[in-house]
């Protein structure tokens, strides 16, 4: 490909609004535009990274026998109803009437559109396990798109959903999913780490997040020097063993098994639940039941009993949320990241909540804390954050510490949550009607891309990995406009090089050498080879790698050596 005939418009300022690297860089590189917030256009060199991503996870996806399939971006309400989400999924849930006044959502997810699928499709357990995906364009109006393709509101997103009669046959294909996730990361290039995480407001089993390692990651995650211990910071300081002050009834607590959500907890303890929209927390005074529905970092409250739809809800900081229970508050920690909040009412503690005011606070987590008894007075337990240095939870020798994440794929047993609401049953060996299980598996494809530039880059500009980079080639032609020579050696190694399977970007602009050299370092091509006269009276090749700042004559078999 010449540069004349593919359009690269770079930018030499760095634009205002872009804050990290990643943004920055794809923005002056001329990948991306934007078009509104959270809304960008690949433009022909970003393109052809996205499409390089998605190639390898289509690769990955087919090998571990998936299928891919592609839904509709427009999902049905009633479908969202049938599942409860209509009602839980809150304000990222872009909604929509037809003409005909139906409602509709933009897809943030495919679960309930898979699972209607499904139900209509499997009848058999001859016809499983089975495991459906597509790399499609999904919609989340999120609270504070940034960052560029990092968060986005429109973004592409592969997604699979699995189907199974049994656990032992989900967990086969979730450790599948896993592995075909660390091929794909491995592939790209890209430094990683997958970490157990909660499942949060989805419910289910097991869970895990593959984070890229890099410092402007909007994750804290937790690892063990000495075993293989990882999980998200928000699984992590879940732990009751993790209260910092001991409570004067400690003795007396008792820790609920079982309990994972606010509802089930609710249930547990008696308190009316309202319809919950994105549950994260339930305050309770004995006569209100408060939901706090999570935002970035501002909570959003509401009050049980109300019509529970966007007009409803109200702003409010966590302390206001928590003091407008008029309950007693024994502690909030402001210092931290994480804040921990005892759930009191009545001089009775009802548990322990925490959550972050980081980006990526999860939904919030009942920490299985009880009390079942009146305290004497209000008493908290401050459930603190892991921090570097703390003794691992799963061995003996290790301490932990704690990196920054961006979290590019995800991984979740579902268990009956979808198939139970929404009714996917088959018949088993016996011919009786059995619910499925079910797992889903995401990555973001473009996230990928952003996440790739906050692990490779320098001060020129983005280090691609090969397997992402636009071109693998940039030949950089100097002066070719007036030199016949250098125009027909660049291009006789262009076709030879494209021959041989390398993508070539040749540059044949009529550009200053300067200017010339600025592009590729900033477009981020791995291999960059220079054809001047000066080079071509030596019979070389000017060759250098994107990574040094070194020039090396080269032969052509030294040449095709290098790019190998
Ligand atoms: P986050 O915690 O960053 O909001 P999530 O946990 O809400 O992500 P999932 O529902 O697990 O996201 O979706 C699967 C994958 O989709 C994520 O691991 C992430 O890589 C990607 N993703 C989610 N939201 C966005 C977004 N707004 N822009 C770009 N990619 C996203
Ligand atoms: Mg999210
Ligand atoms: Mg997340
Ligand atoms: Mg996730």
């Amino acid at each position: 490909m010449r540069a004349s005939q593919i359009f690269i418009p770079t930018l030499k300022e760095t634009p205002a609004e872009a804050e990290l690297v990643s943004h920055q860089l794809l923005l002056r590189g001329g990948f991306i535009r934007r078009l509104a917030s959270g809304l960008y256009t690949w433009m022909p060199l970003g393109l052809r990274v996205l499409r390089k991503v998605e190639r390898v996870v289509r690769e990955e996806m087919d090998r571990s026998g998936a299928q891919e399939l592609l839904m509709p971006v427009v999902q049905p309400a009633e479908l969202w109803q049938e599942s409860g989400r209509w009602e839980q999924y809150g304000p990222e849930l872009l909604r929509l009437r037809d003409r005909h006044d139906r409602e509709f959502c933009l897809g943030p997810t495919h679960e309930e559109v898979i699972s209607d699928l499904a139900r209509r499709e499997i009848h058999s357990y001859r016809q499983l396990p089975v495991n459906f995906y597509q790399i499609q364009t999904k919609f989340r109006d999120e609270i504070r798109p940034r960052f560029g393709l990092m968060r986005g509101r429109e973004f592409i997103m592969k997604d699979a959903y699995s189907f199974h009669m049994d656990h032992s046959s989900l967990e086969i294909t979730y450790q599948a999913m896993y592995e075909a996730y660390q091929r794909v990361f491995t592939r790209l290039g890209l430094s990683f780490r997958a970490v157990e995480a909660d499942n949060g407001a989805i419910g289910g089993k097991r869970s895990h997040e593959f984070h890229v390692l890099a410092d402007s990651g909007e994750d804290a995650i937790v690892s063990c020097h000495h075993c293989d211990y990882a999980a998200n910071m928000e699984k992590a300081a879940s732990r009751p063993d993790l209260a910092e002050t001991e409570i004067p009834l400690a003795a007396e607590r008792v820790r609920t098994p079982g309990i994972r959500t606010v509802a089930e907890q609710a249930e547990h303890l008696g308190i009316p639940t309202a319809k919950i929209v994105k549950t994260v927390l339930v305050v309770a005074d004995g006569k209100t039941v408060m939901l706090l529905l999570r935002g970035d970092d501002e909570l959003n409250l509401v009050k049980a009993g109300h019509a529970l739809n966007a007009q409803d809800v109200q702003m409010a900081r966590p302390e206001e949320a928590i003091s407008a229970t008029g309950a007693p508050l024994g502690f909030i920690g402001p210092k931290e990241p994480l804040l921990s909040i005892p759930i009191l009412a009545d001089h009775r503690a009802l548990g322990v909540a925490n959550f972050s005011t980081g980006a990526n606070a999860a939904d919030l987590h009942w920490i299985n804390l009880n009390w079942d008894r009146d305290l004497p007075r209000p008493a908290a337990a401050d459930l603190r954050n892991v921090r570097a240095g703390d003794a691992c939870p799963h061995c003996a020798e290790g301490t932990l510490s704690i990196r920054r994440g961006i979290e590019v794929g995800h991984v979740f047993q579902l268990g009956e949550r979808y198939s139970e609401s929404m009714g996917i049953t088959v018949l088993d060996e016996t011919g009786r009607d059995a619910t499925v299980t079910m797992g889903c598996y995401g990555i973001g494809v473009s996230r990928v891309v952003a996440a790739a530039v906050e692990q490779h880059f320098d001060d020129r500009g983005i280090i691609w990995p090969v397997a992402l980079a636009p071109f693998e080639v940039g030949i950089v032609a100097i002066n070719a406009r007036k030199s016949p020579d250098v125009a027909a050696a660049a291009q006789a190694l262009h076709d030879r090089l494209e021959a041989e399977g390398y993508s070539v970007l040749l540059d044949d602009r009529d550009e200053r050498p300067g200017v010339q050299f600025a592009t590729m370092d900033l477009v981020g091509l791995p291999h960059r080879i220079v054809v001047s006269d000066t080079v071509l009276a030596q019979g070389v090749w000017e060759y250098r790698a994107r990574r040094t700042t070194e020039n090396v004559l080269l032969d052509e078999t030294q040449l095709m050596e290098r790019l190998r």
